[in-house]
């Protein structure tokens, strides 16, 4: 079986890939990019409007069914959009205004939400110290020098790498040849590339609905983990009312006695965060 060479992307990524360069050639988007905004920042949230998804092709559709990999082509776009104009900050897409229909209260939540792209209005009780973590790790082949990248899981095991595929399909290739040999190395020769793997910078905060804090619930009380990244590192403190738009997700408990305990908890993954709230407004 022959593999699609790793540079010919298939062909729907390629319709997400337009789409974005539609979206972000468009008078609003190219005016803004214009302006160089986060010129001399390492990492900047471009904000993009969920309205305007829905202007191209179905950016919106592909956006909620598969988010994170229509983040990643519609990155590289801006990306390369930066670099046309001779940016060194690597641009990461945020979008806001999620609409009323995604508006949810905290408290509300439940494991039924996983996955669900909800947006929250939230004060934060407290911010964790700014931690790193491992989103690529580079491997080699200590036989044929082939890379890859391996994309990592937050808060989880690194994935195991056992093997060199290309060894594998040469020694798979050879064992369905005429002349097979009669000794085949294993391809597991393999090594982690250190320098080369990519770590993202994150902080965990805790944040309480304002409903839960006008019921009475105070920061000693329950409270909800919410995970950000890049560019809102360090940005947030206690006190601060946010809109946080993010993807509803579940971990192990933190203090659980077992390894293979089944109980759960919810936490949000932040993936664009706004000053204010959108929902609450205090009554009286
Ligand atoms: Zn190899």
């Amino acid at each position: 079986m022959k593999r699609k060479s790793p540079t010919e992307p298939p062909a729907e990524d390629q319709e997400t890939l337009a789409s974005w360069r539609l979206l972000f050639e468009s008078a609003t988007y190219k005016n803004d990019i214009d302006t160089c905004p986060g010129k001399d920042d390492s990492v900047f949230g471009f904000e993009v409007e969920w309205d305007h998804l829905a202007d191209y092709e179905d950016l919106q559709t592909k956006f909620t069914e598969n988010m994170e990999a229509t983040l990643s082509i519609g990155n590289q776009v801006l990306l390369e959009q930066y670099s046309d104009r001779n940016m060194t900050t690597r641009p990461v897409i945020r979008v806001v205004n999620l609409p009323d229909n995604r508006i949810y209260e905290m408290s509300d939540l439940r494991m039924r939400d996983r996955t669900r792209l909800l947006s929250f209005d939230a004060i934060v009780t407290s911010a964790s110290p700014i931690i790193g973590w491992l989103k690529t790790s580079v491997h080699q082949c200590n036989d044929c020098e082939s890379k890859w990248i391996v994309n990592e899981r937050l808060a989880r095991p690194r994935e195991k790498v056992k093997y060199c595929q290309t060894c594998l399909d040469v020694i798979i290739a050879d064992m369905k040849s005429k002349k097979p040999k009669t000794y085949h190395k294993d391809p597991d020769d393999v090594s982690l590339l250190a320098e080369e793997c990519y770590y993202e910078d994150i902080q965990y905060l805790q944040v309480i609905s304002p409903q839960m804090l006008a019921s009475g619930i105070d920061d000693s009380g329950e409270h909800f983990q919410v995970v950000v990244f890049d560019e809102y590192v360090g940005q947030f403190s206690k006190g601060d009312c946010l809109t946080i738009n993010a993807v509803v997700a579940v971990d192990p408990l933190i203090n659980r006695d077992f390894i293979r305990d089944t109980r759960r908890m919810i936490f949000l993954k932040a993936h664009s965060v706004e000053e204010g709230f959108s929902d609450y407004t205090e009554d009286e």
